[in-house]
């Protein structure tokens, strides 16, 4: 178990740091800080930045543009960014589709997609859920029928995260009525004009729009736009995550989130040291956070040495989302009253910001952190994952 870090990691670290002090634009990097959120502009701006580093794949293999490095590496690569307020890049392009055409695609496929994900030029979202497929996603019900060197489409996927924006679709469809459920899917790439295909906003309880309803009437796919072999789909759709599962800690996001806190507590004049419920309990989010960190490290390390993955992406993925909303909840409690007139003008009430900047989108980052216990698979289902694998239960 590696905890310090070499001094190879060291000055790999320090060669990270200096390229976000000196490529990083400071309007995006205040926007991340103050949780105004980026928009496509502003993350095309900083994938391209890093894509002209060489950075912005660190999880492909070299060939198709990645890093090369190490899990560990891409731990301090991903705590720097976050520590510098980097916006996060596309996942779906960077760490769902992008792997699975490197894993299943064909070369045409390869080379029509890969470099456009790379520099920002191609905008996914993810088609899985549907209104009776969530947790269990075997249960898909989106038909593609096969006609000709096309498959018809028919069906709905729910839930689909920056569809209005996204240029193309992954999703699971169903090519064999009859195979059992996790037979019978196959994996399609969709391109989100194709005539029939029509995305509806979805708004969370806060008014925002936070995902969409995409229906496909008869929408027509050509056949090699199929990834991986028919009705072998699911097996696709597994390995989207491969090494992937040990970084769903979301430790990196976690540190830039308490450090913001504590700024916050400071601006606040809840400075430290004082004793009281805010310092309890910042202290008591750090030593989860540390465990968290410690947990994450050495399964990083032993997965780097060849060690195999079991159960523990579900302990992580658990114990990160939580955290983050634990830190939310103090947060949300250290700005107070400042962050009540959000909540309403989120509702359609027309208050402007009051208060200081920091408690702007305080209200706003805890709400959309909800989803984060849910998104990628429930804390139910995670817990049943450990009861099962790991306890035998
Ligand atoms: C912010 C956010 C973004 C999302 N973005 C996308 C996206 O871009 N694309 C996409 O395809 N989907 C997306 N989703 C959907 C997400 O994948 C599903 O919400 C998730 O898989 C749960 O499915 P469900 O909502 O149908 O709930 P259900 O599966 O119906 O579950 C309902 C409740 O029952 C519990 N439950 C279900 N099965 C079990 C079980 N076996 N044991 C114990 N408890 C169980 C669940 O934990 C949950 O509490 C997103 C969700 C969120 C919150």
């Amino acid at each position: 178990m590696q905890l310090q870090l070499t001094a190879a990691q060291r000055s790999f670290r320090d060669e990270v740091r200096d390229f976000l002090v000196s490529s990083l634009p400071a309007e995006i990097a205040e926007k991340v800080r103050f949780g105004r959120g980026v928009g496509k502009d502003d993350l095309g701006i900083w994938t391209r930045l890093l894509n002209e580093r060489g950075w912005a794949a660190p999880n492909w293999p070299v060939a198709h543009g990645g890093t090369g490095w190490s899990l560990i590496e891409r731990h301090i690569f991903d705590v720097e960014c976050r520590r510098a307020h980097a916006p996060a890049l596309s996942g779906f392009g960077f760490n769902m589709v992008g792997p699975a055409i490197i894993k299943f695609g064909t070369a045409a496929q390869q080379q029509q997609f890969l470099p456009r994900i790379l520099n920002a030029e191609l905008w996914w979202c993810q088609g899985y859920s549907e209104p009776q497929a969530g947790s269990d996603l075997a249960s898909v019900r989106t038909r593609a029928d096969r006609d000709g060197d096309h498959y018809v489409v028919n069906g709905s996927k729910i839930w689909t995260s920056a569809a209005e924006s996204a240029d193309w679709i992954f999703a699971l469809v169903r090519t064999d009525q009859k195979a059992k459920p996790q037979r019978g899917i196959s994996f399609l790439l969709i391109e989100m004009l194709t005539p029939g295909t029509t995305v509806e906003p979805l708004y969370a309880f806060n008014g925002k729009r936070l995902w969409n309803q995409v229906f496909f009437d008869d929408v027509r796919v050509p056949v090699e736009n199929r990834l991986g072999e028919e009705n072998w789909g699911w097996t696709v759709a597994k390995s989207l995550l491969g090494d992937e599962r040990l970084m769903v800690s979301r430790v990196a996001e976690n540190k830039r989130l308490l450090g913001r806190l504590r700024e916050i507590l400071a601006e606040e004049g809840l400075r430290e040291p004082t004793f009281g419920t805010f310092e309890r309990g910042l202290a008591e989010l750090a030593i989860r956070l540390d465990a968290l960190e410690m947990t994450s490290l050495r399964l990083l390390s032993e997965a780097d040495a060849g060690g195999q993955i079991g159960a523990e992406p579900s302990m992580l993925k658990l114990k990160g989302s939580e955290l983050v909303q634990a830190i939310d909840e103090l947060t949300f409690a250290a700005v107070g009253y400042w962050a009540a007139p959000l909540d309403s003008s989120l509702l359609g009430g027309n208050e402007g910001p009051v208060g200081p900047d920091h408690a702007e989108y305080v209200a706003s980052g805890r709400y959309h952190h909800r989803g984060f216990t849910i998104a990628g698979g429930s804390s139910e289902i995670q817990h049943d994952i450990i009861a099962k694998q790991v306890l035998g239960l």
